[in-house]
């Protein structure tokens, strides 16, 4: 049986494992289908790759943009798509220049709030790769402000906290078009919060039609925390607006452990066959 988790991150963004060694651990884990899907960046794919054919498993290549509309934010996923399409290619570039300028100001609110941490020293944790919160999370640990990762989220860097410094978006639909006109299919990610069985805060019944016209081609059904009733009624909005059900346990290390790899065992088997099936289709 296919072990498949289309939905994790590696040093290429916010994991903590290198692309070989999360398909090393992939693979420890009996997954047989891995998606590696860093944000906003397709820097680790290739590594994967060769590590993954080295493993016997399959690699299914990925990225996850982070987008907003009306103040609701929303995670797509895209497979499959090709990082060197110009469009996709600038959306990267403009990132990693912006992750930068995020990193700065966030350091400079620590700094008001009396957490003197040090901006090379953050960009060093993310070892080349995008500079993310976590890195920001890790050097607030080693400089003794925080005791855990998570505490740095809960007191400083989290969304509403005193030192978060919100991203400039692209709206859903706009990341669905450059994902498809680099011929990949954009899934939407995390629909639902886990283990809140019907909330609804993005609106799904009336933000689906709307994405689907804009190319959406996947819902992540399949995630850590989604009771089986979650899980179904995902897939029927799914089925009444062509999307293909996804999954995965967005991995992101062994520090979060509510999210391990192959965690998620629900994926229906012919689900990258599908996503293929969806890139072929429309190129
Ligand atoms: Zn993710």
């Amino acid at each position: 049986m296919p072990l498949i988790d289309l939905h994790s991150h590696s040093t290429a963004s916010d994991g903590t494992l290198t692309p070989a060694a999360l398909v090393a651990a992939a693979a420890q884990a009996g997954v047989t289908h891995l998606g590696l899907t860093d944000h906003d960046s397709m820097d680790g794919i290739a590594e994967a790759q060769s590590a993954a054919a080295e493993l016997g498993i399959t690699l299914v290549p990925g990225v996850e943009l982070s987008t907003e509309h009306d103040g609701i934010i929303s995670d797509i996923l895209g497979y499959f798509a090709d990082p060197a399409q110009p469009e996709l290619a600038r959306l990267f570039a403009a990132t990693r220049l912006e992750r930068v300028e995020r990193a700065q100001r966030m350091v400079d609110a620590l700094i008001d709030l009396g957490a003197d941490i040090d901006l090379p020293r953050v960009a060093a944790l993310a070892t080349g790769g995008l500079i993310t919160r976590p890195h920001v999370a890790q050097a607030l640990v080693e400089a003794g402000f925080v005791g855990d990762r998570a505490e740095a989220f809960r007191r400083f860097i989290g969304q509403g906290r005193p030192a978060y410094v919100a991203r400039v978006k692209l709206s859903p639909e706009e990341a669905c078009r450059i994902l498809r006109a680099a011929g990949g299919v954009p899934v939407l990610a995390h629909p639902v919060p886990p283990r809140r069985a019907f909330a609804d805060p993005k609106g799904l019944l009336q933000l689906l039609p709307r994405l689907a016209a804009a190319g959406l081609g996947g819902l992540e059904c399949h995630y850590p925390g989604y009771a089986a009733r979650t899980i179904r009624w995902l897939e029927v909005l799914a089925g009444h607006n062509g999307l293909i059900p996804t999954g995965g346990s967005d991995y992101h290390g062994p520090w979060r452990p509510q999210s391990l790899l192959g965690a998620v065992r629900t994926v229906p088997a012919d689900t990258v066959d599908r996503l293929q099936a969806a890139r072929v289709m429309q190129a």
